[in-house]
């Protein structure tokens, strides 16, 4: 590493790693492996967290806890399979106490049901966010998952524009330019050859020129 100002670290993808909970930052960060080595998000997920972390700082005054996005180069993990393409992440459910460590849905003296639900709901409320895992029946917009009782699962898409006309190109498409316009020349001789040529019974003969008859045979 040459020396200088640390940067945030980056993996072979290009992908950053979640800031490490700065002071005054609306999340905490846990998950394995630890030191952020499993946070290594897609910006788009990034940037979801970020904004969803200033709509709870403006309601809460809670830390949410801020798990596995991936590990750095997208392998996959010994216990899931998800969370290889930095576009999932997990968010613990909240506390009454606002500790930083975990608390299931069936501890009711600290888990906060109504805080979980708000938190959920400002995730869902993101155009990104495609889904929401966790068990609790009692909130609304998730769906029940094996093994979500202490944290919730965020999946996010990320917007892809395509030009439909290099969607599925045409095979004149994947010609050269220079390719392409002989193919056009050629297809032009080709449809003009078969439009004037015709057999007649003295034999093959286009339309411009007429078989003209010999003396000798009239
Ligand atoms: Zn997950």
């Amino acid at each position: 590493m040459p020396d200088g100002i640390p940067i945030q670290p980056k993996d072979s993808r290009g992908y950053f790693m979640l800031p490490q909970a700065p002071e005054d930052a609306g999340y905490y960060v846990y998950g394995t492996p630890l030191h952020g080595a499993g946070q290594y998000g897609h910006p788009a997920l990034l940037s979801v967290l970020f904004w969803v972390e200033r709509e709870w700082r403006a309601i809460d005054n809670r830390k949410f806890g801020v798990g596995n996005i991936s590990q750095a180069g997208g392998p996959a993990y010994a216990k899931h399979h998800s969370h290889m393409n930095g576009l999932q992440v997990d968010i613990r459910a909240l506390r009454f106490d606002g500790q930083q460590t975990r608390v299931s849905r069936f501890e009711p003296d600290q888990y906060d049901r109504t805080a979980t639900a708000k938190l959920i709901a400002i995730f869902l409320s993101h155009p990104s966010v495609k889904q929401v895992l966790f068990n609790d029946p009692d909130i609304h917009g998730v769906r029940s998952w094996e093994g979500h009782d202490d944290h919730f699962h965020v999946d996010i898409r990320v917007a892809v524009k395509w030009n439909k006309k290099f969607y599925l190109p045409s095979r004149w498409f994947c010609l050269s330019a220079a390719r392409r316009r002989k193919s056009l020349f050629t297809q032009r001789r080709r449809s003009r050859s078969k439009r004037n040529i015709r057999f007649t019974p003295v034999g093959w003969v286009t339309n411009r020129r007429r078989p003209r008859m010999s003396a000798s045979s009239r």
